[in-house]
């Protein structure tokens, strides 16, 4: 068995990332800039948008937080968007979800410049991603596929089991691998044998929010899995979706949590504001 060490991958793409920065400042004068907007108080969201800016200044971008109250009204979250929209020291919008539940996330979403998109969320990006276009592609899948990139798995023809299937995870995650040439079979709570997908599975990629869920004997000798699940138990420890203790010797490769998919999470954010600022260049 062999561990995919996320965070020694994310160290060297932050490295990299940081170089390139360098040499756009030094070339052309362009500092890349990310601005996120946080809503509420929200401890786990407050967590992530904080680690998020400590990796901006790591590698030299420009960041700013929109802190907003819970109370906040749509129209106001839509009015900052345009605003950043238009601010050309700005090449990357990021809404901290999951909103409050008075706001509705379809309308935030679709107001973001898809050319500023970097969470890949706007429909004319998730549009040009299922057709394999150029596009901004949702960090978490997007650093999913650079590990498998980085290991040298090769996914064609690979019996690949996606468990769960959201907007931000579950649904790029198949579409990722379908344009990279594997069967794809994607699962959710409604799925009335979840054993019966992942124990065929050659890759079974999990992200589910259920501390657990994949045991030992769902999965095939031999198998690749990826735990993108993050779970805060009751004693504070983090934890995956993999019962990671038992599933661990049956794996040819699975990844940790911590230590796996959430640090390439935030390396393909910013990746993806490096590549929109690069379009500065040619501006
Ligand atoms: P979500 O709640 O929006 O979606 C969960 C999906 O899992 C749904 O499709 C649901 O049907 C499915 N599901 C739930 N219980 C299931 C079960 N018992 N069997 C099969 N399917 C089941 O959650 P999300 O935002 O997609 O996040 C999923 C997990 O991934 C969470 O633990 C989250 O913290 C984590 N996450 C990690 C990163 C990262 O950087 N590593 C990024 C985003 C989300």
């Amino acid at each position: 068995m062999q561990l995919i060490d996320g965070k020694a991958l994310a160290n060297k793409i932050q490295e990299q990332v940081a170089q390139e920065v360098d040499d756009l400042k030094s070339k052309h004068n362009i500092v890349p800039g990310l601005a996120v907007i946080l809503v509420g108080d929200d401890p786990a969201s407050h967590a992530y948008v904080r680690m998020k800016s400590k990796a901006c200044e790591r590698v030299g971008f420009y960041s700013i937080t929109h802190n907003m109250p819970d109370s906040i009204n749509q129209e106001e979250i839509i009015g900052t968007i345009e605003m950043i929209n238009a601010n050309p020291r700005i090449d990357g919008i990021l809404v901290q979800l999951p909103l409050p539940k008075h706001i509705d996330t379809d309308a935030i979403l679709d107001a973001i410049d898809p050319n500023k998109d970097v969470d890949g969320f706007h429909p004319c990006n998730v549009g040009r991603m299922v057709t394999g276009l150029d596009a901004f592609v949702p960090c978490t899948p997007l650093g999913v596929m650079k590990m498998f990139e980085e290991y040298n798995i090769n996914l064609q023809g690979k019996d690949v089991c996606v468990v769960g299937a959201s907007n931000i995870v579950g649904k790029p995650m198949a579409s990722l691998l379908l344009n990279a040439n594997a069967t794809v079979d994607v699962t959710h709570i409604y799925t009335k044998d979840l054993k019966e997908h992942t124990s065929k599975a050659d890759i079974v990629i999990v992200g589910a929010g259920v501390p657990k869920l994949i045991k030992a004997d769902m999965i095939k000798e031999g198998a690749i899995v990826i735990d993108i699940g993050i779970n805060r138990l009751e004693d504070g420890s983090l934890v995956g979706d993999v019962d990671f203790e038992n599933v661990a010797p049956k794996c040819s490769y699975i990844t940790p949590v911590p230590g796996g998919v959430g640090p390439m999470t935030i390396a393909m954010l910013l990746s993806n504001t490096l590549d929109s600022a690069k379009k500065r260049v040619s501006k």
